[in-house]
């Protein structure tokens, strides 16, 4: 493998603009080449410095291309390749030192991409001609942190940013529960919400004007997400949602790599929910395995290590199933959703939550009796969070569904408007 192939069969790929991801080669022409340029050195570097954990992984898998700039569009690739590097090497010295034998781990390269829809926005095994590609769009980051900032001030009770997120998100706010669905909608669920509707209007391949903005400053209901930018400076909250989130998908992409799958299978696909749990099963091992890399991570968690290990796949799975949420809100409020189809994708994704609750329950009761058994404590506050986050779901849906119909009848002009 080398850094002109991976970039020739990487130019050579052409999605559907409506599909998932984007037009490959874009990125580059939108990224400042002289602002990546240092850095994509800086984690190039960074692996030289570390090289001894990588030596034995790097020395029987052919990463060679791995320390060539040239491998790399943009320097967030160039991270998030490391990243990877840190899960496989991590699983492989575990399965070596146990004498287990070894899946297939070469050959992944992490590729950002475009992507103008909100729903499938997570990174995605894309394997193309021998190479497996793990394609993230770029806005997942910014999604996310919107949508976890939206959870943290329904939990807190308003805007306000003078609790601490953690223990808002871990604990129940009232004796009596969560806040009613009811609840006035905070800036930042409202930018999601605007983002939604303005899906097919946003296109970030050239500088278009912002539709999300343009429903706010023209709709009432928008108005208090006009202007809105995510906090400029990241909060620990954040860095560390942020984190544990882009790992725990890169672990389960990972995870069909190791699986041997020949496709990232699509809801509705014959055996596409044994392909997600088998990819999730090995994403726990990638996860775990690698914990030592992200140990300080959640830090500020009042939870356990345990609990911190198990963090990364519950947010991970919420942040879809939000993802999800707003996507049948608006959808349902549009009037877009093909009949029936919506059930069927529901149906299909409940099963694949309550089978992924399996592989979890199963995980934690594998520690029962070891010092990393999860104290009650953690038990407590992720039960909190989970309750807190099912209710911040109906939150969601009870905003969407409180907009006006006028309303909801100029959207399309507007963002028709804005496509042409
Ligand atoms: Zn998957």
């Amino acid at each position: 493998m080398t850094a002109e192939r991976i970039v020739s069969v990487w130019e050579s790929l052409r999605f559907p603009a409506d599909a998932y991801g984007s037009a490959p080669g874009v990125l580059e022409r939108i990224y400042d080449q002289a602002a990546e340029a240092p850095k994509i050195q800086s984690a190039i570097d960074w692996l030289y410095e570390h090289i001894e954990e990588f030596r034995e992984f790097l020395s029987d898998h052919d990463y060679r291309w791995v320390f060539e700039p040239r491998a790399y569009g943009a320097g967030n690739e160039a991270y998030l390749q490391m990243r990877v590097l840190q899960q496989l090497s991590a699983l492989y010295r575990i399965y070596k030192g146990v004498g287990m034998r070894l899946p297939p781990m070469g050959d992944v390269v992490v590729r950002g991409s475009l992507t103008s829809r909100y729903d499938m926005m997570s990174p995605r095994y894309l394997p193309r001609q021998g190479i497996h590609f793990i394609v993230v769009p770029i806005g997942f980051a910014d999604w996310s942190q919107l949508a976890w900032w939206a959870v943290y001030c329904w939990c807190a009770g308003g805007d306000a940013t003078d609790v601490d997120p953690w223990l808002a998100v871990t604990s129940r706010r009232h004796s009596s529960g969560v806040p009613a669905p009811e609840a006035e909608p905070s800036p930042a669920l409202l930018e999601l919400i605007a983002r939604h509707f303005a899906d097919p209007a946003k296109d970030l391949e050239v500088d278009r004007t912002d539709a999300a903005a343009v429903i706010a400053a023209k709709l009432p209901s928008f108005r208090r997400a006009a202007g809105l930018r995510p906090p400029e400076e990241l909060t620990a909250f954040d860095e560390d949602i942020g984190y544990v989130l882009f790992d725990w998908s890169l672990s389960h992409e990972l995870g069909h790599r190791l699986a041997g799958h020949a496709e990232h299978a699509q809801p509705g696909d014959p055996g596409y929910l044994d392909a997600e749990q088998e990819a999730d099963r090995l994403g726990f091992d990638l996860f775990r395995a690698s914990w030592g890399w992200r140990s300080s991570l959640l830090e500020r968690a009042p939870i356990d290590e345990a609990g911190r290990i198990f963090f990364g796949s519950l947010v991970f799975f919420h942040t879809a199933r939000l993802q999800s949420i707003l996507k049948a809100a608006v959808e349902s409020k549009l009037g877009s959703e093909v009949p029936g189809a919506c059930d069927a994708r529901d149906g299909e994704q409940e099963q694949r939550a309550r089978r992924w609750l399996e592989t979890a329950v199963a995980w934690i009761q594998s520690l029962e009796g070891t010092s990393a058994a999860m104290s009650t404590e953690t038990r407590g506050r992720i039960e909190a969070f989970a309750g807190n986050l099912t209710g911040f779901g109906e939150h969601v849906v009870a905003v969407v569904q409180k907009i006006p119909d006028d309303e909801i009848a100029r959207i399309s002009s507007i963002v028709g408007g804005l496509t042409k």
